[in-house]
């Protein structure tokens, strides 16, 4: 944690993502609800088991499931903001956690179509705030395609091949890029942008989200 965001939650105490009671500096949740939610283990993995895996890691800070699902989803659908703060903080855990020993060179994110939709943005933003590293949007999606949460898993696979491309005069050639989304199913959609950058030259992709779930 940087001395700018122990100044910050000085002034702006921290408070419990569930039930909104203050809790210590750096904590996500009081003691209470911190038993309420199901935390994927520290450094368990999410690997793509449908071909070729793109990204180098992926990790998750919780299943996908009550009190969190609901929290995610009024970030997302609700535009909830006011949680990005404590949401880019569970990233900021889990990168720390997972990803401290390799340079990082830029933090991004999953885009959409709908520029409305930029609940990853604010989380890659704010987390490489929190980290003190450089935040830049790196990709755009060229097709508005269905949305994935109700389709199975080789539809999944199927409606996201060739959708997102790099933005105009993006050279993301020997970078580490780590890859924010919110939501992380198949990681059928993280490793198509994985693909991206590393058909670009990059060199490592790491991913993070917020919650883990599986369809199978
Ligand atoms: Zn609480």
């Amino acid at each position: 944690m940087t001395f700018l965001n122990k100044i910050i939650d000085a002034f702006f105490p921290p408070r419990c993502l569930i039930c909104k009671r203050i809790v210590k500096c750096d904590y996500i949740f009081c003691d209470h609800c911190s038993t309420r939610v199901k935390q994927i283990v520290n450094k368990e993995q999410i690997n793509f088991k449908y071909g070729k895996q793109y990204f180098d890691k992926c990790v998750a800070g919780f299943y996908y499931q009550e009190p969190m699902s609901n929290i995610v989803c009024n970030f997302k659908f609700k535009k909830n903001w006011n949680k990005t703060r404590v949401l880019a903080r569970i990233l900021e855990k889990i990168i720390t956690l997972n990803y401290e020993e390799y340079a990082i060179d830029i933090i991004t994110f999953v885009p959409e179509t709908d520029k409305n939709k930029k609940h990853a943005l604010l989380l890659a933003r704010e987390l490489a705030r929190q980290l003190n590293k450089k935040y830049k949007p790196l990709l755009k999606k060229i097709c508005n395609n269905k949305t994935q949460h109700n389709l199975s898993r080789q539809e999944r696979l199927d409606n996201i091949k060739g959708v997102y491309m790099l933005e105009e005069n993006i050279d993301v050639h020997g970078k580490n890029i780590i890859l924010i989304d919110d939501i992380v199913t198949t990681g059928s959609t993280l490793n198509e942008c994985a693909k991206v950058f590393k058909l670009a030259g990059a060199n490592a992709v790491f991913c993070a989200a917020i919650c883990a779930t599986k369809i199978d």
